[in-house]
């Protein structure tokens, strides 16, 4: 029986790290700059998609994270603010669902106040599950979010309340969607995580859907994060056979990256009605160009999705640390980062990953 496992002991802090010199990216054991941060705000979430947060683990007597173990919007922005220093360019807000956490828009407004060290302010985007964003996508974008993404894995109403386990309808997403772009969030982004025999019927529907709207539609390979999904190798749709499916119907070309570690291969409709992005973590890992730090709700940095442990920085934090330890210590993470579970997937079996839900994708 899989367990939902957040709280594996933290490893001792390594010492000794100088902060690095301002603007200049801090580089992991394999040359990797950190570039991106996931600040996952909760670890609650209205949905229990069966390969995130089954309800059979995550029922009600799931002992949720207590209000005051989460880092507070004035934690959040301090780590980064110093995580700009340390090369960041980019911010994600996610959870659990983010937009469950109170006044979401006021944490959006004090990051979008932070500034790199050339003066820009920070790329900053947000995934959601898209139930209230009908009625936050305005003040989110007023507080100064960049762009949204939106999670929606079926477009057929009775196989997505079964995906996601909860009785939400696929119009009020859709509804969401439309907020976004009309509230300047555009171009919004859609994922479907893709699962053989559950949701493959949907890859057709959904491209149609969404072709010519303006919406970028991006499949995600099924992956085998955490304990508790039960993921299987067999259930993976690949990238690959995702582009026949499509190319099948609509003719498909490829496009070329707009800047390295891309996450998405991107294909363009050859008729003109947009493209689509594949994001292929199992069949065709990108852990060579991985620039991305993940900061959990109560405080913990993660190197990596398939990370088992994590770097306190609230008991820092709540120390009275000054800048230039906070940033010692983040620099220190990252220097001794050598993740790339993706690229060896297989060869060693992880039982403790942290759980999607948890850290946030
Ligand atoms: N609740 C928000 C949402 O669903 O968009 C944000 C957090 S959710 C964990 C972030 C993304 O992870 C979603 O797009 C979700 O579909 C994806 N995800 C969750 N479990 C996954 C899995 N096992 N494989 C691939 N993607 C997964
Ligand atoms: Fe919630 Fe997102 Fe996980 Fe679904 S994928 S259970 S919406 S956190
Ligand atoms: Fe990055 Fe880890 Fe995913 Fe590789 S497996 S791309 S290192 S998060």
């Amino acid at each position: 029986m899989p367990r939902v496992i957040h709280h594996q002991p933290d490893p001792a802090p390594a010492g000794g790290d100088a902060a690095p010199a301002p603007g200049e990216a801090v580089r992991d054991t394999f040359g990797r700059p950190l570039r991106d941060l996931r600040i996952s705000v909760t670890d609650r979430c209205n949905f229990r998609c069966t390969y995130c947060m089954p309800r059979e683990l995550f029922g009600a007597d799931h002992a949720f994270l207590p209000q005051g173990a989460l880092l507070t919007f004035e934690e959040i922005t301090r780590v980064a603010r110093i995580a700009l220093q340390g090369g960041v360019r980019k911010i994600r807000l996610t959870g659990g669902e983010p937009l469950l956490r109170k006044q979401i828009e006021t944490l959006v407004g004090m990051l979008a106040g932070l500034r790199t060290p050339e003066g820009a302010p920070p790329e900053l985007t947000l995934t959601t599950n898209g139930t209230l964003l009908a009625r936050k996508a305005r003040a989110l974008a007023d507080a100064g979010l960049t762009r949204v993404t939106v999670s929606l894995d079926a477009l057929d109403d009775a196989l997505f309340e079964r995906m996601s386990d909860s009785g939400v309808p696929v119009a009020t997403i859709l509804d969401g969607i439309e907020a976004a772009a009309a509230a300047g969030l555009a171009p919004v982004k859609v994922n479907m995580v893709v699962r053989r025999g559950m949701n493959d019927g949907q890859i057709l529907p959904m491209a149609r859907h969404f072709r010519g709207t303006g919406h970028t539609l991006r499949f995600i390979e099924y992956m085998d994060v955490g304990n508790t999904n039960g993921w299987r190798m067999d259930e993976v749709v690949t990238g690959a056979e995702i582009v026949r499916i499509i190319g099948a119907e609509f003719p498909l070309r490829p496009l070329q990256a707009r800047y390295r570690g891309e996450v998405a291969n991107r294909w363009a409709y050859a008729d003109g009605a947009g493209e689509i992005g594949l994001i292929t973590s199992v069949s065709q890992p990108f852990c060579g160009d991985c620039t991305r730090l993940r900061l959990s709700p109560e405080g913990r940095l993660f190197t990596c999705l398939f990370a088992e442990q994590g770097h306190d920085l609230r008991a820092l934090l709540r120390a009275g640390a000054d800048d230039a330890a906070l940033a010692a210590r983040l620099a220190g993470v990252w220097r001794a980062r050598d993740d790339r579970y993706s690229e060896r997937r297989g060869e060693a079996h992880r039982d403790h990953k942290i759980e999607m839900s948890y850290i946030g994708g």
